[in-house]
């Protein structure tokens, strides 16, 4: 059977390792998985109690409109209802976008490297994607983005901070970028490292939504609020651009359980605190010690850091693998001499730290 030409040539995801993967391979038995930025202090206490207050609930089908839940983050946001689309995962809104928008005529603009599902999701629909490089210090060059706009251009992925140079653009930046974009071509800011912001500077996107009919923010539940395994995220937008993202929706794409622990977790605002100021901590502590250790990184606006080992990332990684700690290198990302670590707990910090200081003595400098 012969599959849409345009879908041959994708690669399947590859994800960080799983830890019992590692466990088994390497006959370890502790691992620590810093590769995927999930939350290392897991999510609400009241969102586990949330799960598990409904677990007679699942041969119900769930609210496919996450009413509730929409409700709440609406109010939270200073939104309408009708402006909020969930998806399993914001990963799950971004091939919705692409659904709904893109089409083989159409062309659509990233960074790179970046957050690779824009570009996956745009080939599936056959649209031509235009990659700009993010500059010397990791961030998207904006005007070289804008530079690429062209009468067939339909969106315009922003990933900020971005993933994996964990960079970020400020209020005045993404402002200008907005004055700038003609109107008729969509701006979606992918926010999925919003909550842990402690720069001061980071926009206010959401309220930019109501002078910017084109854009939409993402935002998720899978990283600060910890609830990954749950698949929930959501897109923010013009409601009209709104409506059309909900045609291409599957009528129950959220489950009942991410719905309500959703819930209990957006109103949990301690917890989220806590997980930031621990994640600010967790930055100034891994950034100390590569300052101590010669290696330059990438400024770090979210829950990881992009950070140049000066040898092959491909072998520390491993040499790293081999002591426990997953991180991540992808040869992909045009950086052979970086890796993406996670913000651990502080123990996991320094134990990723001690590793570190280990491995890049057996490794040679490249
Ligand atoms: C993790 C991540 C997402 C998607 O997360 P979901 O689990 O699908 O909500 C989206 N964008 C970026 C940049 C991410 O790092």
């Amino acid at each position: 059977m012969q599959p849409k030409q345009n879908i041959v040539h994708l690669p399947v995801y590859q994800p960080g390792k799983p830890i019992d993967e590692v466990k088994r391979e390497l006959g370890l038995t502790e691992v620590i998985k810093l590769a995927s930025n999930e939350n290392p202090f897991g999510c609400s206490p009241k969102a586990k109690e949330a799960i598990a207050a409904m677990l007679d609930q699942v041969s119900i089908y769930p609210d496919g409109g996450a009413v509730e839940l929409t409700n709440a983050v609406a109010g939270k946001l200073g939104v309408q209802p009708n402006q909020i689309i969930f998806g399993l995962g914001s990963d799950e809104v971004i091939l919705m976008i692409a659904r709904a928008f893109l089409t083989p005529e159409d062309e659509t603009i990233t960074a790179y490297p970046t957050f690779p599902q824009y570009k996956h999701n745009a080939e599936v629909e056959g649209a031509k994607v235009i990659e700009v490089p993010v500059d010397a210090n990791g961030k998207h060059d904006l005007q070289a983005m804008l530079g690429k706009v062209n009468s067939r251009t339909k969106i315009v992925w922003i990933c900020n901070p971005n993933n994996p140079t964990g960079t970020m653009l400020n209020e005045a930046e993404i402002t200008a970028f907005l004055e700038a974009v003609p109107k008729n071509v969509m701006v979606v800011l992918d926010e999925a490292y919003a909550e842990y912001n402690v720069s001061g500077q980071y926009p206010d996107s959401v309220k930019l939504l109501e002078k910017h009919n084109n854009v939409v923010v993402l935002r998720t539940f899978s990283k600060i609020y910890g609830l990954a395994s749950l698949r929930i995220g959501y897109g923010v937008g013009h409601p009209d651009v709104v409506r059309s993202i909900n045609q291409v929706r599957e009528p129950f794409n959220t489950t009942s359980f991410a719905q309500k622990a959703a819930l209990a977790a957006v109103n949990d605002d301690a917890f989220i605190e806590s997980c930031r100021e621990a994640n600010a901590q967790g930055i100034r502590k891994l950034t100390a010690k590569f300052v101590e250790l010669g290696l330059p990184y990438f400024d770090a606006h979210g829950n990881f850091i992009m950070v140049d080992v000066k040898r092959d990332g491909g072998a520390v990684f491993q040499g790293l693998l081999r002591k426990g700690i997953i991180v991540r290198h992808d040869p992909s990302w045009g950086y052979p001499t970086m890796i993406r670590v996670t913000v651990g707990s502080e123990e996991q910090n320094n134990k990723f730290l001690g590793a570190l200081e280990q491995v890049l003595s057996e490794v040679a400098v490249s």
